[in-house]
């Protein structure tokens, strides 16, 4: 799907096409940036408060000074979405550290940072939700700090790479004999007796900000969730398996490697999650997501 013709760089919208960055960015050049992929249903921007919060961390760890506070970030998203006539997608924010005229590693006392974001036009109740994907296990090699969202993702685009290799639309990573998260998605399991799982947060994974807002909405229907991190093995044994991400909500996961989960097909806790979910997000559960209604 594509990506909208008006994007935002460095206090203006313009077009795609004239939006340049130089390559001395220590974007480019360091991978020094922050980034934030919000999901945007309806026209409306989706557990926006957290990825706020988030950025405003990840800049702070790596020295960025945060150009906008919330309400000029909220303004920014809201005319880009209008522009874009965007009512379901996701909208793309990065802010590096940005350009100066050498390659100097530690780069100057204050940054002044670049600022990019694009709308992108996708199903986000989409086909994956209904039918549920296949992941694969991989090693974990990212860096330590998988806390703050940066652009350091060669790792994860390797793995996608890896999961498409194996006919899997994502991989579940692993590390010291346990799951840590999925390559851009945290990872559920529901116990054969009925426990549902997912990891604690710490340096080794990313605080999802929809992980954290399905953690409520299950607390809320009195269903608590285990935060641990579970093994490989706990994960083929599971009943259910999804997982959480902005830019595919919830996704059931009905094949690992070879063996298909549970009986292979999404089942009623995920469809519970998706439900829940969905209608916080003001979707009409009915006709966007009938197949959820079980
Ligand atoms: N874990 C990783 C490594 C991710 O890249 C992402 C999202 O891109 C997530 C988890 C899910 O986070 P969120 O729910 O905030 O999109």
């Amino acid at each position: 799907m594509p990506i909208g013709e008006t994007v935002y760089l460095n206090g203006a919208f313009t077009r795609r096409k004239d939006a340049l960055i130089s390559p001395l960015d220590r974007g480019f050049l360091f991978s020094h940036a922050a980034y934030e992929v919000t999901a945007i249903y309806g026209g409306k921007l989706i557990d926006f408060d957290g990825h706020m919060s988030r950025l405003s961390n990840t800049l702070e760890a790596i020295s960025i000074p945060n150009p906008h506070d919330v309400a000029g970030w909220t303004d920014i998203h809201t005319q880009l979405i209008s522009r874009n006539q965007l009512s379901e997608g996701l909208v793309y924010l990065e802010v590096s550290a940005g350009t100066y005229d050498s390659r100097d590693f530690a780069g100057p006392e204050i940054f002044t940072p670049t600022i990019f974001l694009f709308a992108d036009h996708r199903p986000l109740i989409n086909e994956a939700a209904e039918h549920g994907i296949k992941a694969i296990f991989l090693n974990d090699i990212r860096w330590r700090r998988r806390d703050i969202k940066t652009t350091q993702l060669l790792s994860q685009a390797l793995a996608y790479r890896s999961a498409r290799e194996a006919g899997a639309k994502t991989a579940f990573m692993v590390e010291n004999g346990y799951v840590t998260e999925a390559a851009s998605a945290n990872t559920w399991i529901v116990t054969e007796d009925d426990r549902i799982i997912t990891r604690n947060l710490s340096s080794d994974i990313l605080p999802g900000i929809t992980r954290g807002h399905v953690i409520a909405r299950l607390r809320e229907r009195g269903l608590p969730v285990e935060e641990r991190p579970f093994t490989p093995d706990e994960a083929y044994a599971a009943k259910e398996i999804f997982t959480t991400s902005a830019g595919a909500m919830i996704a059931p996961v009905i094949q690992l490697e070879d063996q298909p989960v549970g009986d292979g097909k999404p089942g009623p806790v995920t469809r519970l999650v998706q439900r829940l979910y969905y209608e916080a997000i003001g979707a009409e559960v009915a006709t966007a997501a009938p197949w959820a209604l079980v």
